[in-house]
């Protein structure tokens, strides 16, 4: 039996998660962490018996404990909740599937405990990239991505020296928002950013897909999983979203992951790598296919992902800035308190404003982002 926790584990990933670890039977789950979603959480508890469940709100972990009251789990909350089940003892491997950089404490906590982490809270690598990248190695622990672009680099980079990589391919779909200007965009509104063509994921995520932000963030997660300058991550845009991403090596020639679009694959090859298990569902097949595309994305109407190329050269504490300033407007777009185009333009603003620090420590991320949040609630 393989043991895991999963942070997150009422969310698209999480869900994803559970489903790979009920059609295998082979994989244990000691702890979950959730949000608020606590009748989800219910239900994944009496089906998967963790032995704690962290909820974050205290109100919300108090009545989940009387609702399973019955039951022999414990219930924590906030933050030292959130720690506590990603340092739980006997647990091989944590699965970070919240959202946002509110993942950095559990990740850094758990990797000091020795688990390994199997990837998706790609916000944490991002802004910490510096910091959990050398303290995974430190402490022998593998760091397993489940964004599927990543996973589809990390599995083409199998057998191969990683010395040898020319470039890194990263695919993009492009989004809801492909091919239109920025007088196409002055009028988005939520429901329209919400409407992913290939991929159904949490709203966050759905979001950044559109403004390709997400892509940015993803340039900046393969420069640290893999070692590479931002610069030598080339962004592809490939519509059907079929071949995940590639990696091209020094004599020409490019291996990639192509499959139909299913987190469940890079999931359960995070958590059974280097095995590869039978995963049912649709499978690809090329009669029926045809062709695929591939585009140069447009980076002079979606400039986040330019942005993002900007801070990840950088480096230093300003992916933080272009990551919390991120996290902040599309919360706010959510709560349609500004307007889909203000995202980009906040964090524009933002990062013209930063005073770089180079080698920023966990408490002067966290202040960073706290300078970030204030900038942007005090703009107006
Ligand atoms: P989601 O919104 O569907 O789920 C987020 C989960 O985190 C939920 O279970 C939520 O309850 C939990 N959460 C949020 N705040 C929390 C807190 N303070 N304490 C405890 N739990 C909290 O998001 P998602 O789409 O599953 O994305 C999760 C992460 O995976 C993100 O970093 C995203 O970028 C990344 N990712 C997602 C996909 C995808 O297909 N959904 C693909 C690649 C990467
Ligand atoms: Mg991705």
């Amino acid at each position: 039996m393989k043991k895991i926790a999963i942070l997150g584990s009422t969310g698209s990933i999480g869900t994803q998660t559970l489903e790979v670890v009920r059609e295998n039977k082979d994989i244990k789950v000691l702890g979950l962490a959730a949000g608020s979603n606590i009748e989800l959480l219910e239900k994944q508890i009496r089906e998967f018996s963790p032995k704690v469940v962290a909820v974050w709100k205290e109100e919300k972990a108090k009545e989940l404990k009387t609702k399973i009251a019955d039951l022999d789990v414990r219930v924590v909350s906030g933050m030292d909740g959130l720690i506590e089940v990603s340092v739980l003892e006997d647990v091989e491997i944590l699965v970070t599937a919240i959202v946002g950089m509110i993942g950095i404490r559990p990740t850094v906590e758990a990797i000091r405990a020795g688990k390994d982490i199997a990837l998706a809270n790609k916000e944490t690598l991002v802004t910490a990239g510096h910091i959990i990248m050398p303290l995974a190695k430190e402490n022998h622990v593998s760091i397993l991505p489940v964004d599927s672009e990543h996973s589809a680099i990390f599995q083409s980079l199998q057998g191969n020296d990683h010395g040898a990589i020319h470039k890194i391919l990263l695919t993009a779909s492009g989004g809801p928002f492909r091919g239109k200007k920025e007088e196409d965009l002055l009028n988005i509104r939520v429901e329209d950013a919400l409407k992913h063509p290939n991929w159904a994921m949490g709203q966050k995520i759905t979001i950044d897909s559109s403004t390709m932000v997400n892509k940015g963030l993803e340039v900046i997660e393969a420069k640290w999983l893999f070692g590479v300058d931002v610069d030598r991550v080339q962004v592809v845009v490939q519509p059907q979203s079929i071949i995940h991403s590639m990696v091209e090596y020094v004599d020409g020639a490019i291996m990639a992951e192509l499959g139909t679009p299913d987190m469940k694959l890079p999931i359960q090859y995070a958590l059974y790598y280097p095995e590869r298990r039978f995963l049912p569902g649709e499978r690809l097949d090329f009669w029926s296919l045809g062709k695929l595309d591939f585009e140069k994305p447009d980076m002079d109407t979606f400039y986040g992902l330019a942005l993002a190329y900007e801070a990840g050269r950088v480096g230093g504490s300003l992916p933080t800035v272009f990551n919390a300033a991120n996290e902040l407007a599309v919360s706010k777009f959510l709560k349609r308190e500004i307007k889909y185009l203000e995202i980009i333009e906040i964090i524009e603003d933002c990062m013209r404003a930063h005073k770089n620090i180079e080698n920023p420590t966990l408490e002067e991320i966290f202040m960073t982002e706290a300078a970030t949040y204030e900038r942007i609630e005090s703009r107006r």
